[in-house]
Order: C-alpha cells, then sequence, then structure tokens
C-alpha cells in the first residue's frame, strides 16, 4: 500500500514532491500530487463544502475521496490515516457497480473511524465529568 505523508507548511510549494500531502491550515487548502505517478499536481480546498482533513499521529485523512475526472488518468482513491486507498474509476459502468459498494465499504470505514475518535472524546468528556478535570 502507497503511503503519503503529512508535510504542513504555510503556503503551497510550486513544486511538489511525491509522496507528500502538504497542507495550509492558514490558506485552508492541500496539495499532492496525483499518486498514479503522472505527476498532476491536486489541489483540495479543505472547507465543509468540499474537503475535511483530519490528522491523527501525524498521518492525514481526506474526506470524501479524490476523484481526478479532470486527468487523463482518472484515478480515484482515498487518502485515510496516510495511506493511499485506490478506489474505483468512474468511467465504466461495470466497475462503477462493483465500485458503488466498494464506496459504501470505505464510507463506512470512514464513519467508524469517525466513531472512534468520537467515542473518544466522549470518553474524555466522560472522565472530565467525573473528575472534575
Ligand atoms: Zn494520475
Amino acid at each position: 500500500m502507497e503511503r503519503i505523508k503529512l508535510l504542513k507548511v504555510h503556503y503551497l510549494p510550486k513544486e511538489l514532491e511525491e509522496g507528500f500531502l502538504y497542507v495550509s491550515k492558514e490558506f485552508g487548502v492541500a496539495g499532492h500530487l496525483c499518486p498514479c505517478g503522472c505527476k498532476n499536481k491536486i489541489i483540495t480546498p479543505l472547507d465543509l463544502a468540499e474537503w475535511s482533513f483530519k490528522e491523527v499521529n501525524n498521518k492525514p485523512t481526506l474526506y470524501p475521496s479524490i476523484g481526478n475526472w479532470q486527468l487523463p488518468c482518472k484515478s480515484h482513491y482515498w487518502i485515510i490515516d496516510g495511506k493511499i486507498v485506490w478506489s474505483y474509476q468512474w468511467s465504466e459502468e461495470q466497475i462503477k457497480e462493483g465500485g458503488e459498494a466498494e464506496e459504501e465499504k470505505r464510507k463506512s470505514y470512514y464513519y467508524n473511524l469517525e466513531n472512534k475518535y468520537n467515542k473518544q472524546s466522549l470518553f474524555k468528556r466522560f472522565i472530565k465529568f467525573v473528575f472534575g478535570k
């Protein structure tokens, strides 16, 4: 499985390096090179309507998936927990049908992660409640 490392920056550099997800929280944007190897620059705005960004132990997660339909490679993948998780390609109907199940699986994986985090924070709140701090 391919990995992508988190690199926090103020400005996105002009030249991106493969295998890094550059994140500028100040400007609410992330950038990386398409992991298929085509070296196209993928810019993902980070806001409620676009992508949400999360990091755990310095491993980035972007939600939802990244579909580069506009590129010749038409790559489609998720960045989950610092890993590139390939998804189906949109263009072919057959793949699409199988893909949707796959998409659901990824989604529930993501939501499970989400739940895990929420539970952790609930637990922290519980501790706070019980012990006062
Ligand atoms: Zn590509």
